[in-house]
């Protein structure tokens, strides 16, 4: 059956739903980069990052994918042969594991089930086994998207000071920044990753590292080959409002937009209405009698909920019903949890009732592709809803 009417819901936990506001600051013509209208709008997107990110630190933006803000994150910071500290969170901090190792990092990483944020302890153990102290950085996925689990940073920042530690803090923050509380300074992360394309509310297309003064130091010796990615000189153009290649300037539009959004509704706000819709998705998924894949209580993620089938039951199929009679994208599972899972994104550009659509696009295709579940879940939701707002 082919579906015409109304919205494609696009319900991946990242890209997400682009706002018309944002659209519209987009559709503006491309300005010279080196005018000084540029220089203005530089300034003012740099400005309107900082509470973001919660720094008032430099933010270096990138026309790249998260990806690249990964790549840019190490090669400022750390020499070759260094060794990083990684925790295995799911599927994303698997391949950041992966793409420092290609770089010539010798990287060790602290196992994980795929249920669970970073473990703090294991990190301080791992650290002060490190007498010598040779790893140069500990890197953690805030929300790990793979998995709907959010590690707890101020606790692995906890675990570095306790052990005293001098190793960078890396936290990737693409699914997470601009959905869940964050604060690059006060927790004292060194370097924090970003992209456009999820609680930013903003097309893929920019990826961001926000850097510490410890970090900013530590790039100064570091050793990595780097020159597309070296914050020195972007550093310095920024000062004047400019960068030293093209920037990806209508997104830089539509980042101003959305960041006057964000400070429009308030970022406490922000962080708060996506905590409700996600403990309302939650009510639906038990309400239905399935499991969340987040098992510690404390880890639950604001931006995305993955949900477990039942044996013998295949999430892409239940995906695939889901596309094809209501127009909905879910996330699939990744890597080895392809199959077992399906991820509803609920961040970004999302209310109430974008929430009870999604979850009665969800109830119903689960029911459609034969899934057993018990029918009450979007009423789950919906008196969750009605609870929070009292
Ligand atoms: C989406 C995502 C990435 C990858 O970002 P790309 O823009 O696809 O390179 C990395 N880490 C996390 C946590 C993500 O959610």
């Amino acid at each position: 059956m082919h579906i015409t009417g109304g919205r494609h819901f696009l319900q991946i936990p990242g890209p997400t739903n682009v706002p018309d506001r944002v659209l519209r600051a987009m559709a503006a013509p491309t300005i010279d980069h080196r005018g000084p209208e540029f220089a203005e709008l530089t300034k003012a997107v740099l400005a309107a990052l900082g509470p973001v990110f919660g720094t008032g630190g430099p933010v270096v933006i990138y026309p790249s994918s998260g990806t690249g803000a990964w790549e840019a994150a190490l090669v400022n910071t750390l020499s070759p042969g260094d060794r990083v500290l990684m925790s295995e969170t799911g599927h994303f901090s698997t391949l950041w594991s992966e793409l420092a190792g290609r770089l010539g990092l010798q990287v060790e990483v602290i196992p994980g089930d795929w249920r669970h944020g970073a473990d703090p302890a294991e990190i301080a153990s791992r650290l002060a086994a490190d007498e010598r102290q040779e790893i140069k950085a500990v890197c953690v996925v805030h929300n790990e998207t793979s998995t709907g689990v959010t590690s707890r940073i101020p606790d692995v920042r906890a675990a570095l000071d306790a052990v005293g530690h001098p190793a960078l803090l890396l936290v990737d923050t693409i699914s997470s920044l601009a959905s869940i509380d964050y604060r690059h300074d006060e927790w004292g992360v060194d370097v924090t990753v970003a992209g456009s394309q999820k609680g930013l509310m903003l097309p893929p297309g920019l990826g961001f590292n926000a850097i510490s003064e410890k970090a900013l130091a530590a790039s100064r010796a570091a050793a990595m080959p780097r020159s597309y990615w070296d914050w020195g000189p972007i550093i310095a153009a920024n000062q004047r409002g400019f960068f030293p290649y093209t920037p990806g300037t209508n997104l830089l539009y539509g980042l101003r937009e959305a960041c006057a959004m964000l400070a429009e509704e308030g970022l406490p706000d922000v962080f708060a209405r996506h905590q409700r819709h996600a403990a309302a998705t939650r009510a639906a998924v038990r309400a239905w009698g399935l499991e969340v894949l987040c098992a510690d209580e404390r880890e639950h993620s604001g931006s995305l909920t993955a949900v477990l089938l039942p044996d013998g039951h295949d999430a892409d199929e239940v995906r695939r019903v889901i596309l094809d009679r209501y127009d909905m994208s879910l996330g699939a599972g990744l890597g080895r949890l392809a199959g077992k899972i399906f991820r509803i994104g609920h961040l970004g550009h999302f209310n109430d009732l974008t929430l009870i659509g999604t979850l009665g696009g969800v109830q119903m295709g689960l029911q459609l592709a034969g899934v057993p579940i018990k029918p009450g879940g979007v009423e789950a939701a919906v008196e969750h809803l009605r609870e929070a707002a009292r």
